[in-house]
């Protein structure tokens, strides 16, 4: 297998868990966690791959969900629709409105 496989594999694997974790929510059980599917075995001691500054793959292999480790899955780009664009807002103290009100008065 190469490792873009191994690496949608282990990605399909993470969505099928969020899925079941979903579903497990919607329907109400506080008690326990759900029977999640066992993590594929050929996805065991994985490396993250990525490129380094020496121009080497990178060894590490304590992955996220994207199949690259956490100096090279890259950081979340914030909220991408209004909706949570406006819930992020919240945690401010202020609506999304008064701080876009607030950016386009001091430029
Ligand atoms: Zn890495």
């Amino acid at each position: 297998m190469t490792t873009d496989a191994l690496r949608k594999r282990l990605k399909s694997y993470y969505l099928q868990c969020e899925q079941i974790n979903a579903s497990h929510q919607e329907k109400g059980c506080s008690d326990g966690t759900p029977d999640l599917p066992i993590f594929p075995e050929e996805c065991r001691g994985m490396t993250c791959g990525a490129k380094t500054r020496g121009g080497t793959p990178c060894k590490r292999t304590d992955l996220l969900k994207n199949g690259r480790c956490k100096l090279h899955g890259g950081l979340s780009t914030g909220p991408k629709t209004l909706e949570g664009k406006r819930r992020s807002a919240l945690n401010t103290g202020k609506t999304y409105e008064e701080l876009i009100g607030a950016k386009s008065k001091r430029s």
